[in-house]
């Protein structure tokens, strides 16, 4: 009786303990603490031990499988696979799990890969949307949320962020990244990177974080996906590699070697980029995995000889798993690399112990499966909708709202046209790189402003044209695309009617015009960034009826909207803005939230413009536009940076702390913000730099600072930025080397990269 009273006592301490440790360290006590770096290392090393050749090789490849059938099953018992990608069904993750942890000699578990991109089940707006919210807490959310989704379903591997700077929007796979900038990337890369991961690898309901595509893919010659990237040391250093870099200072566990050439070498078989620059200069920790099919492909850019000319030479450039279909170079061919000595063991074996490490990180070796009970309560919560609303809402862009169209007055619109194919298109409002989404749960724009205003206002809906690739997709495979059958060309013309006459016979017209998902991301690259089909003919007939129109564009890279910019009075850049969609851009039109996203890239009039970005190099008579081209502008239609409110604000008081440093110092800068309209609002402040003279020439301004705030009207606030020494570092192409200048430096600071507030200050030795 007393040892038993004695033994609950205990017990009774015992938990009051950890529950006291739980509260002190505001950790859940059943979620298990990080391991030490020397505990998974001997636990790592004494496995490397007992693993025999094949072993080894086997952990170096990842097999991307649709059917997780007989010929998987047989391949994960025999230990010959580290990694599946592509399998998201949790009842057959644990099935291929328990093979691999029972059944396979050594007990490894597979770590289970996906692109998880921007969501799993709830689908938030596609990245570039999320870099023009310019709020790089609200990207964690939004990665965190989406972690733990896929971790949910036994995903523990996440193909994001990608963190290509791309300057070309031909290039489809723009809607990917942040867009065209090196310090706005590198805030956003690093904000995913601790979304996915929280805050250490093994964090319960996150994943591995994998940085892709390393590097340079973004600068595809012409814009056309997969060919050849050429780009100087200068812009590497100061452009392409920052955010990488970001991602790696963040932690980001994995990097995915990219598909292209870079300078006539293959990023997957280049030495220098992944291992000189990745491990030796950033001190990267983790593991690479190829783009898939990548190293076999090294064969197909006239680089390698043959399938085992090609796992050489990945292998000894730095890639450490192979991303394949069926099978891999890797698993064909290292170990007669070995016989040969073209490989050592030792090479295989830290290839592993990277991976390894990665794996017991996760805690795979002590909590290999799912619980599968548990997956209906997270996938698609409501509080993840809701996150997902918010995101939407924050990236949205206002670019034009002429006599305070927006927000719609609404007892004035009592019959609302809705006009456009992509209006009530649930496919479309989520964008590419989305395939586990819940399309029922997806809200149109057409379903978001019945919600909204349907009470009051009668809303119809009427496609107006159909628009198509000219050449299909292969997601089509994938995807869950269904292409209805093409118009007639007299359908075509009864459908545009009918469209243009529902607009006239209403009080106003919102036209939701774009491009389909499959027109942006992989493999979707274009030559002209026009509106597609006859959606520009749609657009100009629909004002022509003389009705009030709103148009909302829905896409991933920015379009040619010269006619529009002038002729129609409001314009909303929504995006593909993901599963509650249609309620955000219900809710901003409505005026229930205030547009405050800024671009994340500078958007061309034209394609001939291309590359046209604001940190641009210059020389000549900038101020004389005719000196450039002299048949349009030579300046962007919209600036980096640009974004419009329903309110209005104002810079003032632009202060810095010193007029002259030395290199090593710093200095604040402050800037007072005044929200000068009527509404509560956001602001993005934004702080441009600028070296006047100095080892090699720099761009008119580059952004090194930004804070989005909100402001209630007649609000005033102090920003403050830091200019350090990172801020003013660069790779000079002079010297070859990373410099810090002594200047004379230009400061502005306001709503856009055509800031006009400015001071300035000087570096001395
Ligand atoms: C893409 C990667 C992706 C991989 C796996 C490749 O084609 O370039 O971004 O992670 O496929 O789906």
């Amino acid at each position: 009786m007393m040892r038993k009273q004695v033994s609950r006592d205990c017990l009774f301490r015992w938990l009051l303990s950890i529950l006291l440790l739980a509260v002190a360290t505001g950790r859940n006590f059943a979620q298990p603490a990080p391991r030490s770096d020397a505990d998974v290392q001997h636990f790592v090393d004494s496995l490397l031990q007992k693993m025999t050749t094949e072993e080894k090789i086997g952990q170096l490849s990842q097999l991307f499988v649709f059917d997780s059938g007989e010929k998987v099953e047989k391949t994960v018992a025999g230990g010959e696979v580290g990694s599946l990608l592509f399998i998201t069904d949790p009842a057959a993750i644990n099935r291929l799990q328990h093979l691999a942890v029972e059944k396979s000699r050594l007990h490894i578990p597979l770590i289970f890969g996906f692109d998880v991109i921007h969501g799993f089940r709830t689908i938030f707006p596609v990245p570039i949307a999320m870099a023009a919210s310019w709020d790089p807490s609200l990207e964690t959310e939004g990665q965190a949320t989406a972690a733990k989704e896929a971790r949910a379903v036994g995903i523990n591997w996440a193909f994001a962020p990608m963190l290509d700077i791309a300057r070309d929007p031909r290039w489809g796979r723009m809607v990917e990244g942040a867009g065209e900038d090196p310090y706005l990337g590198s805030a956003m890369a690093a904000a995913q990177v601790r979304g996915f991961q929280g805050d250490y690898i093994g964090a319960p309901d996150h994943v591995l974080a994998c940085m892709k595509h390393f590097a340079g893919y973004g600068a595809a010659e012409g814009g056309r996906d997969y060919d050849g990237s050429y780009i100087s040391d200068a812009q590497m250093g100061n452009v392409y590699l920052p955010p990488f870099h970001a991602a790696v200072k963040a932690g980001v566990g994995s990097a995915m070697s990219a598909y292209m050439d870079l300078n006539d070498v293959p990023a997957t078989g280049n030495r220098w980029l992944l291992t000189d620059v990745l491990r030796q200069q950033w001190g990267f920790k983790g593991f690479v995995v190829s783009d898939a099919d990548a190293v076999k492909s090294l064969v197909k850019h006239g680089y390698a000889r043959d399938l085992h000319d090609a796992a050489v030479r990945a292998l000894n450039a730095g890639v450490d798993m192979e991303m394949a279909q069926d099978a891999t170079a890797f698993g064909q061919s290292l170990a007669a690399t070995l016989k040969t000595g073209e490989i050592s063991l030792q090479q295989i074996e830290t290839a592993d112990r990277r991976i390894l490490t990665a794996k017991a990180r996760l805690g795979l070796f002590e909590h290999p499966y799912v619980d599968q009970a548990q997956v209906a309560n997270v996938l698609g919560a409501p509080e993840h909708r809701t996150t997902e609303r918010m995101a939407a809402e924050r990236s949205a862009v206002l670019l034009r709202n002429e006599n305070g169209l927006l927000p719609l007055k609404k007892e004035a619109y009592k019959k609302i046209a809705v006009v456009g194919p992509l209006a009530d298109s649930k496919l479309d409002t989520i964008g590419p790189w989305a395939f586990q989404e819940d399309l029922p749960e997806t809200v149109t724009v057409v379903e978001g402003l019945k919600s909204e205003l349907g009470a009051g206002a009668q809303i119809s809906f009427a496609p107006g044209v159909q628009i198509a690739r000219t050449f299909p997709s292969f997601f089509d495979k994938i995807d869950h695309s269904v292409h209805p059958p093409a118009w007639s060309a007299e359908q075509q013309d009864q459908e545009m009617q009918k469209a243009v006459d529902l607009a006239g016979s209403s009080d106003l017209a919102i036209l939701v015009l774009g491009e389909l998902h499959d027109m942006s991301g992989e493999a979707a690259s274009r030559q002209s960034l026009d509106l597609p089909g006859r959606e520009e003919e749609l657009m100009e007939k629909v004002v022509a009826t003389g009705k009030p129109v709103v148009l909302v564009l829905v896409n991933g890279r920015p379009l040619n909207i010269v006619w529009a910019s002038q002729h129609v009075p409001a314009i909303l850049e929504a995006w593909y803005p993901g599963t509650q969609g249609g309620n955000a851009v219900a809710r901003l039109l409505a005026g229930d939230v205030v547009p405050g996203g800024k671009l994340p890239f500078s958007w061309p009039r034209n394609v001939g413009q291309i590359p046209i970005n604001y940190a641009h190099n210059t020389t000549q008579s900038p101020e004389d536009q005719a000196k450039r081209y002299w048949d349009v502008q030579s300046t962007p239609l919209f600036p980096f940076g640009f974004g419009l409110s329903y309110s209005q604000f104002t810079f003032s008081d632009l202060r810095l702390s010193k007029a002259k440093i030395n290199a090593d110092e710093s200095l604040d800068v402050t800037v007072v913000v005044e929200n000068t309209g009527s509404y509560t609002a956001d602001e993005v402040a934004q702080l441009y730099l600028h070296q006047q003279y100095g080892s090699g020439s720099r761009p008119v301004r580059e952004l090194k600072g930004f804070e989005r705030t909100e402001l209630k009207p007649a609000e005033r606030k102090t920003l403050r930025f830091k200019i350090g020494k990172d801020e003013r570092t660069y790779w000079s192409a002079a010297t070859r080397s990373w410099v810090v200048d002594p200047s004379t430096f230009d400061v502005w600071v306001g709503p856009d990269s055509s800031a006009s507030l400015h001071a300035s200050f000087a570096v001395t030795h």
